[in-house]
């Protein structure tokens, strides 16, 4: 089979050494004689996969012992139920930064619990969707909490500076953001992720949390979202998602061994940089997002003739470039450029984009 670069936005690419170590320990893992699948959660060996992906997990972001990882189910839409039970702490008032779809979604999810104030960041500069500036951002001074989302999706648009807001709680939807580039994680105070965008598998959703926050969620949280017995369980208090938890595990050792995060941020910025300089060079394909908000995972782009929408796709398929239609809340075309897919799969993309321009155009 040739190569195909797949440009899903989410279950999306896993580095091909992790598959292939998947696919030769299948069947007996570690010699156990089953496969990873079938063993216990307590017992010594998964404990061992446990413990040392929290710690790669840790190396990789310098995650100091002030904050402890949970591996939770339920995906980043259990935390948005997850954020507001855990963290209100009995107050009324959250603010949630809303840049786009997915950090609406977990306002709209908050509003069952509590009072968000809806803080929209939206605005155009050059006729380009940008986003307000941290500093211009309307924060209230009796909110419980921050949330935000570092990285847009759907909309492939992004806020590159940290958030450093005096005095207050930053909670940040990092589900397509995390492990993309170093980040000061002491300017958060939790950090959330599903990892079937940047870490493995779907089935697994990862919280980074100062510890002194795990204090008494509200009465009526299911106890399988709550942080002060996830935490006392070691995420063991109910049965973990095994496999995900695995192969996540194999993600962070892959990453790790081409050099960390230092380096997959250079080859992110690299990847991310051709692909737009492509885009901008003619008038062919059109990017909407000011270059300071642009995404460097979730690259959306359009056709200037969208007629040309789905010969672009099919043709695409056939030259091996696939799952590269644009969410269909925004059409057009988004290729996610997450850490396993390599630079070879943008030089392709690139090559057909000039390709089907010459023809086309
Ligand atoms: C994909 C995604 C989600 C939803 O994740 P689930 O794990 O399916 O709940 C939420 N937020 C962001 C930023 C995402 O990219």
């Amino acid at each position: 089979m040739s190569d195909v670069y797949n440009f899903s936005a989410g279950p999306a690419m896993i580095p091909k050494e992790v598959l292939f170590q998947a696919r030769e320990e299948l069947q007996n893992w570690k010699k156990c004689g089953s496969s990873i699948m079938e063993i216990s959660h307590r017992s010594e060996r998964f404990m061992q996969v446990a413990l040392e992906s929290e710690q790669d997990l840790k190396d990789l972001l310098n995650i100091p012992d002030s904050y402890k990882v949970l591996f939770c189910h339920g995906g980043a839409r259990g935390q948005f139920s997850a954020v507001p039970m855990n963290l209100l702490n009995n107050m009324k008032h959250v603010d949630y930064i809303n840049s786009g779809y997915w950090s609406q979604c977990a306002l709209l999810e908050a509003k069952k619990y509590c009072i968000p104030n809806n803080i929209s960041i939206q605005t155009t500069i050059n006729k380009k969707i940008a986003l307000l500036p941290i500093d211009q951002w309307n924060i209230n001074r009796n909110s419980a909490y921050v949330h935000y989302c570092p990285n847009e999706t759907i909309q492939g648009i992004s806020i590159h500076e940290e958030p450093l807001l005096h005095n207050k709680i930053i909670v940040g939807d990092f589900s397509s953001y995390i492990l993309s580039r170093s980040i000061n994680i002491e300017n958060y105070d939790l950090i959330y992720a599903g990892a079937q965008k940047n870490i493995g598998p779907s089935g697994i959703t990862i919280v980074i949390i100062r510890k002194k926050l795990i204090t008494d969620a509200m009465k009526e949280i299911p106890t399988i979202l709550d942080y002060k017995t996830i935490s006392k369980h070691n995420s063991m208090f109910n049965t973990p998602s095994t496999f995900s938890w695995y192969l996540s595990g194999l993600v962070f050792k892959w990453l790790k061994k081409i050099g960390g995060i230092k380096k997959i941020e250079k080859l992110n910025q690299l990847k991310s940089d051709l692909l737009y300089k492509k885009i901008d060079s003619s008038d062919f394909y059109v990017n909407n997002i000011h270059y300071s908000n642009r995404s460097k995972m979730n690259i959306v782009f359009y056709l200037r003739n969208s007629q040309l929408n789905d010969v672009f796709l099919k043709e695409a398929s056939v030259f091996g470039l696939t799952a590269l239609r644009g969410h269909r809340i925004v059409g057009g075309i988004r290729a996610s450029i997450y850490n396993a897919m390599p630079l070879e799969g943008v030089n392709a993309l690139i090559k057909f984009m000039s390709y089907f321009e010459n023809r086309y155009g």
